[in-house]
C-alpha cells in the first residue's frame, strides 16, 4: 500500500514539475516578444545587429538575474546574444535562458518549436 501510494505522489509531483516548465516557456517566449519590440535587435554586449534567421540567437538577459522580475518597461532586461549571455552566467550556473532553447527531455517540443520560431522571425522581418 505504501508503495501505491508513494506512486502517486511522484506523479503528481511530475506533472506539477512539467506544468511549471510549461508554464515557464510560455512567459519566457512572451517576455522575449516584449523586449524584441521594446530595444533594437543589437547585442548590448559585443554590438552585433540580429535579423531574420540569426535572431533566435539574440536572447533575453535579466539584469538583477531574476527572472520572474519583468518590469513592461523592460527595465530589467537586456538582449544579449547567445555567446554573451553565456559569457554573462559563466561565472554561476544559471539555467535562465537554457530553459526556452533547450527544453530539457521535452523532445517533442523542441523539434516541434525550433523550426517554427525561425519562421516566425523571417515572416515578421519580411512585414
Ligand atoms: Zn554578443
Ligand atoms: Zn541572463
Amino acid at each position: 500500500m505504501s508503495q501505491n501510494e508513494r506512486h502517486t505522489e511522484t506523479e503528481r509531483q511530475k506533472q506539477i514539475i512539467a506544468e511549471a516548465r510549461r508554464n515557464r516557456e510560455l512567459r519566457e517566449k512572451t517576455y522575449r516578444e516584449r523586449a524584441l519590440k521594446l530595444f533594437p535587435h543589437v547585442c548590448g554586449k559585443c554590438g552585433r545587429e540580429f535579423s531574420g534567421k540569426k535572431l533566435k540567437e539574440l536572447t533575453v538577459h535579466h539584469r538583477d538575474h531574476d527572472h520572474d522580475n519583468n518590469p513592461p518597461d523592460g527595465s530589467n532586461w537586456e538582449l544579449l546574444c547567445i555567446y554573451c549571455h553565456d559569457n554573462e552566467h559563466s561565472r554561476h550556473v544559471d539555467a535562465e535562458w537554457y530553459g526556452a532553447e533547450v527544453p530539457g527531455g521535452d523532445q517533442e517540443s523542441a523539434s516541434s518549436n525550433k523550426p517554427f520560431a525561425g519562421l516566425a522571425a523571417l515572416l515578421k522581418k519580411k512585414e
